[in-house]
């Protein structure tokens, strides 16, 4: 079967039951296996982390090193038509932004 180990730092660290592995005696918490069954997992970052936990624990470790893959320097913009007032049947105002 294929498979990836979850990158999650302290995967091995949480107390569940699914990661529990060894004989009487010699017990561990295991990084969890993630199936690569289908191709939603296969195609996105849950290839390579069991859980949204797991995916943050590894960004707050190595958020350095990630930004650096790809440093933003100065600001991006979207174009945008000029905003207008729209005032709903109750009389709430708000600014419609339509991107261009
Ligand atoms: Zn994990």
């Amino acid at each position: 079967m294929d498979f990836n180990w979850c990158h999650g730092p302290s995967c091995h660290k949480k107390s569940t039951i699914d990661r529990i592995r060894g004989s009487k005696g010699s017990k561990v918490l295991r990084t969890r296996k993630i199936n690569q069954s289908n191709d939603y997992i296969r195609n996105s970052v849950w290839s390579v982390f069991c859980s949204q936990t797991c995916y943050t624990d590894f960004f707050y470790k190595y958020w350095q090193q990630v930004i650096a893959i790809a440093p933003r320097r100065e600001a991006l913009e979207t174009p945008i038509d000029d905003p207008k007032k729209i005032t709903n049947q109750y009389g709430w105002e708000r600014t419609e932004i339509v991107k261009r």
